[in-house]
Parts: structure tokens; sequence; C-alpha cells
């Protein structure tokens, strides 16, 4: 049965799960409170870079199923089930801001003419979804809605396919009725024999967190053995490769690199280590991984650091994207990694296929941008590679050599065939090998 859908929330994840259920058949609003935003949508036009979004968004705008608008609180009114899908930012002591969340959550308590199913979406600490409800019950006088936690696990740049090809999909709920609910919304997924987790509401909330922060540390823990490759002599793409095929540990999420960044395991595993302080309970792993990580941006520009004095020197950086196939710079290394080589005196042209607009809102005139990567090494005394998009394993080594004042290349994602690199003259740095 198609059901009446509000998507609340037009970002990275809000803007796929309504185009996806609209895709499984169902009648689906996609709101948000940034008008540019909808208006774009409304065209077909997506404000986001995800590789295959915009030709779901015309087909099911094509179809009639699914519309966007700004009027929150009639969408809400006409749906039976309203997914919540705004960000759940840090805030300064790495809590989760939570203020997007209850405001949706008032709206919603402000329009329930009717038994509705609020499903909770966005990342939110453990024991959220079930003041979620308290707070709807108290705001609204009436019991006569559910609320179910259906975190997202979609990868930025691979979102489209991983919202159609989940591996699991959670479901923490309460009622019987709201199972059926989204069993129906899922049915697709049930077709094609995604297995499904039910689970109670702070079971759920508890997957996403333990996921991110567990796919958090098995990077870091990579990063940390490729150090010490560098310090042993050993390669630690062998290395990675060698544990990946012991079936227990998984060949995924092994690559080194310049540390994680993105939209949620900076976020996410700060927001663990604060649930853990709430409940007193030892997250000294996780903070770990947190101050570990932080190291890992700092030591890119160390490396650097080993040839040259930074003041006053070029150095092109290619990649700003937090990884490659999307445009998110949220915590992306390359902020610690360029902020770093401005303190230290260093000149930064910059170039990312995708990201460019972002990073404006960030660094505004501190750096320079370019809009191709080989501009980007226009007299370069050092080149960087902070994001493997794939248009930059393949440069064109003779002209980096030509336009390149220096020959130092740092290769943080280890993209590059370093012995042709070698052979041509360059100082390659990779990392761990
Ligand atoms: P985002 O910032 O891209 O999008 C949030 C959207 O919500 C924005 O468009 C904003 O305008 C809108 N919004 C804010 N307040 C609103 C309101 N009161 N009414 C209507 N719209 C409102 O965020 P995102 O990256 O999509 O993340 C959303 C949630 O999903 C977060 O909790 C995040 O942790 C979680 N999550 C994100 C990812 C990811 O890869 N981005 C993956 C899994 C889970």
């Amino acid at each position: 049965m198609s059901r009446k859908i509000t998507v609340i929330g037009t970002g990275y994840v809000g803007l796929v799960v309504a185009v996806g259920l609209a895709d499984f058949g169902n009648h689906v609003i996609g709101v948000d409170i940034d008008e540019n935003k909808i208006e774009n949508l409304k065209k077909g036009i997506s404000p986001i870079y995800e590789p295959g979004i915009e030709e779901y968004l015309t087909r099911n705008l094509n179809s009639g199923r699914l519309k966007f608008s700004t009027e929150i609180d009639k969408a809400i009114q006409e749906s039976e089930v309203i997914f919540i899908g705004v960000g759940t930012p840090p805030k300064e002591n790495g809590e989760a801001d939570l203020s997007y969340v209850f405001d949706v959550a008032e709206t919603i308590a402000n329009n329930l003419n009717d038994y509705k199913v609020v499903v909770v979406k966005s990342t939110v600490p453990v024991g959220t979804n079930r003041k979620i409800k308290e707070f709807i019950k108290e705001k609204s006088g009436t019991d006569n809605f559910d609320v179910v936690s259906n975190p997202e696990f979609l990868r930025e740049g691979k979102a489209v396919y991983d919202f159609f090809h989940p591996d699991r999909v959670v479901i923490g709920y309460e009622s019987e009725k709201s199972k059926e609910i989204m069993e129906d919304i899922y049915r697709s997924l049930y077709l094609i024999q995604t297995p499904f987790v039910w689970c109670n509401l702070e079971t759920a909330e508890m997957i996403k967190y333990a996921s991110n922060a567990f796919l958090a540390t098995k990077i870091t823990f990579i990063n940390q053995i490729a150090n010490l490759c560098e310090a042993v002599g050993a390669d630690v793409h062998k290395v990675a490769k060698a544990m990946g095929m012991d079936g227990r540990i998984s060949p995924k999420f092994l690559h080194p690199g310049p540390g994680y960044g993105g939209s949620c395991f900076p976020k996410d595993t700060k927001a663990l280590v604060e649930i853990g302080r709430k409940n007193n309970v030892d997250m000294s792993l996780v903070k770990e991984v947190i101050n570990a990580n932080e190291k890992q941006k700092e030591r890119m520009v160390e490396k650097l650091e080993k040839y040259m004095d930074l003041k006053d020197k070029k150095i092109g950086i290619l990649g700003l994207a937090f990884k490659a196939e999307t445009d998110d710079i949220r915590e992306s290394p390359a902020i610690t990694i360029i902020n770093k080589l401005i303190e230290k005196g260093a000149k930064v042209i910059a170039h990312d296929p995708k990201a460019i607009e972002n990073a404006k809102k960030i660094f505004g005139d501190k750096i320079d941008y370019v809009d191709n990567e080989y501009k980007a090494m226009n007299d370069a005394d050092a080149l960087m590679i902070i994001t493997e998009w794939n248009e930059y394993r393949n440069l064109d080594l003779e002209m980096v050599k030509k336009l390149m004042k220096g020959n130092i290349i740092l290769d943080t994602r280890n993209v590059l065939d370093r012995k042709k690199i070698k052979e041509m003259g360059f100082v390659y740095e990779g990392v761990g090998r």
C-alpha cells in the first residue's frame, strides 16, 4: 500500500530518503525551511552533488509522487508518516545539538490532526526518541501517534545506491501498528531480502553510534599502523590487504589517509563520548580515536615540513571535499590542513571538482581557488593530494613537472604510482609506505 509521507529536511539524508521513498511508490512531500533549496528542487535541481540524485528526482517529480514545499504545517497534516531528517550538528562541548529536531517535533505536535508515525532519521543520542515522544505528547495533548527510530547509514557519494541496497535497515519501534506501516513503506526492500533489524528505540539509536564509532576506530587504527609502517620500513597496503583476508577483520575501511572527516564520524564519535560521560560509562577508546584523528591531519603538514619551511611557499592542494564524489566539506581533513598551512605562512591554491563553492564559505579569500587541477600546481613548491577524486589518479606527470617550481608531492591518499613518480625525479611522500 502506498503511504502518504512528509520528509522534513531536504539535505544529504532527507533528499535521498524523499526521492527513494517516492521511487518505492509512496507519495512524498519533501519540506525544508530553506526556500531556495525547495524552489530548485521543484525544478528538479539538486542542492547537493550526489551521483544519480537528479535522475531519481526528475523521474519521481514527473510521476507526481514527489513534491516539494515550504508549507510544513500543511504537509504534516496531509501525511500519515513524518520522517525527521534535519541536522544534529555538534555543539561546542561535543554534544549533539538537538534544537532543529525539537523545533520540528513542536511543529509536528501542533499539526497532529490524526494518527501519525514520526520516524526519526536524524542521528540522535540514545534516549532522544523517547524524549521526542514525551515532548510531542505533552505539547499536543494526545498520544495518537507513534515514534520510530530509523537511523540512516548511507555513504555520501554513494547515497542513492545505498538507499536502494542497504546492508540492513534498523527500526526501533514500540507499537505493532507503526511496525506494519514501516513494513509497508519499505516493502520494496523486503522483496530483495534486505535484512531488517527490529528493536526498541534505544537499541536503534545505539546501533547508529556504535557503527560509526567502530568505523572511525578502524580508520584510525590503520592510520596509526601506517605511521608505524613508515618508521619501520613496512608497506601498509600489503599489511592492510593481508589483514583484510582474515574474515574476522574484512578489508573495508582499512585504507590509510589524512584522517577521517565528514558530517558524521567526527560529530558522532564526540556525541558518543558525551553520552558515555552522562551515563558514567568509560568511552576512553573512542576519546583516543578522536585525538589520534586530529593528530593524523596535523601529521600531513608535518610531513611537508620535513622538506621545507612553509613560510611564503606556494602549496597546490588537490581536493577539498572530505571524500571523493561529494561536495560536502564538513570536517574535511582539508580544512585542518589548509588552516595549518596558512598559519605557517604558506600560500594555498586549491582545486576540487565539486566542493569549491562550499570551501569559499569557510576560507573566503584566504586561499586561491582554481577550476582546473593543473592550475593548482602552477609554480607550486609542493603539491598535496587530499581527496581521492578519480581525476587525480592519472595526472599527466610530464605536465606536473613542467608546471611545478618544486618537486615534492604529498599524496595523503596513496592514489599515485609512487614508483613512476620517483623515477621522474619527484620527491614522493605517501602514507604508510
Ligand atoms: P543537512 O545539513 O545536509 O540537511 C539538513 C536540512 O534540514 C537542511 O536542508 C536544513 O535547511 C533543514 N532544516 C533545518 N531545520 C529545519 C526545520 N525546522 N524544518 C525543516 N527543515 C529544516 O544534514 P544531513 O547531512 O542531511 O544530516 C541530517 C541528519 O542525518 C543528521 O542527524 C546526520 O547526523 C544524519 N546522517 C547524515 C548522514 C550523511 O552522510 N550526511 C548519514 C547518516 C545520517
